[in-house]
């Protein structure tokens, strides 16, 4: 295993700087020099979809500048509370495919496993903002009941740790769930979907390492990341550590109306995935849930500016256009 060679400078745990993040409106308003709103909205917000910013992405968003790209992601707001036609509470319907507790079977060969019921930052964006997690992230006991529908299921070769963040979950847990994984004999993979290298990327330590890109399974890490400044020298630092110890990783992100929708960005984006040894893999078209329509980039302007962004890098820097529709054997590749 390749290990972090200097200490970090940076002396709290991944967990104390969890425990730590900033869960309060007005205490990020104050943080960030931003002047508190004299009306109720950020609060009424917060009473929807609770704020959850971390320091280390905290630290990354410009002072005292309410369109920071990278603010608007997690400030509550006032168009938040507005109600918008075709957004909806669980646009994906993925109650549908919702066999057990904790399992989202939608595609044939691989399963989604809701490991964590919250998050380590909370995008206002989330398609799962309204996701009833609590019935949805079970105990020892009833992982059980997953494994066994994994193991009676030849089809399956891929597994995804999703959430919530899986990453937020202890790595006693993950690697014992791992682990029981590892004697399903038909699966080849393990995939986790996570924001945590971008959020705290102090998660990424050897306890982390002790058991993630150690067995048989082929280790698959898509983040999320949607504006070049999200990655600094310490998120830098944990992407390629995981690199270095043979997880292939890939980056998803989401096009959103203020914060990347603009071709500079993406490019930008893009280049700073590369240099830290992360593929492009996919650009949502923002799905359609209550509360953030004003995220929302029109279709025809989203293929203009991947049509630009394809003029601008080369071809692997160029993610793929997907929307997720309801009901679909897979993501829907759009133009
Ligand atoms: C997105 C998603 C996957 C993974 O799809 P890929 O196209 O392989 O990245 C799996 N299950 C569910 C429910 C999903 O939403
Ligand atoms: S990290 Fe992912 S699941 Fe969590 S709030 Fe952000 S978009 Fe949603």
């Amino acid at each position: 295993m390749i290990a972090r060679t200097t200490p970090s400078v940076q002396t709290e745990s991944w967990q104390q700087l969890l425990r730590n993040a900033i869960r309060d409106p007005k205490e990020l308003f104050r943080a960030l020099d931003l002047p508190w709103q004299t009306d109720l909205s950020p609060a009424l917000a917060h009473q929807q979809f609770p704020v959850v910013v971390p320091t280390p992405y905290l630290s990354r968003i410009r002072k005292g500048d309410p369109n920071d790209p990278l603010l608007l992601q997690v400030l509550p707001s006032a168009p938040e509370l507005l109600t918008v036609e075709g957004f909806t509470q669980d646009p994906l319907e993925e109650a549908a495919s919702n066999p057990l507790p904790g399992l989202i079977h939608k595609y044939g060969n691989r399963v989604l496993l809701t490991v964590a019921g919250h998050c380590a930052i909370n995008c206002r964006y989330c398609f799962r903002r309204h996701f009833p997690y609590d019935s949805n992230t079970p105990g020892r006991e009833h992982w059980q009941k997953v494994l066994d529908y994994i193991a009676l299921r030849p089809e399956i070769e891929e597994v995804i740790y999703s959430g919530g963040e899986p990453l937020a979950v202890n790595d006693q847990r993950l690697g014992w769930l791992s682990a029981e994984l590892e004697q399903i004999s038909h699966l080849k993979r393990l995939r986790i979907h996570t924001r945590m290298p971008v959020a705290i990327p102090q998660r990424v330590d050897d306890g982390l390492l002790s058991w993630l890109g150690r067995g048989r399974l082929k280790s698959v890490l898509v983040i999320h990341c949607n504006h070049p400044r999200e990655i600094d020298l310490e998120v830098r630092n944990a992407l390629q550590l995981l690199h270095a110890n043979g997880v292939l990783l890939l980056n998803q992100s989401v096009l959103l109306r203020g914060v990347n929708d603009c071709v500079d960005t993406l490019e930008r984006l893009s280049q700073a995935l590369i240099d830290a040894s992360v593929q492009p893999y996919y650009l949502h078209l923002l799905d359609r849930v209550a509360g953030a329509a004003h995220f929302e980039v029109a279709e025809e302007r989203a293929l203009e500016l991947m049509r630009l962004l394809r003029e601008r890098c080369s071809g692997y820097m160029v993610p793929s256009l997907v929307r997720e529709c309801a009901g679909a054997r897979s993501k829907t590749i759009i133009g």
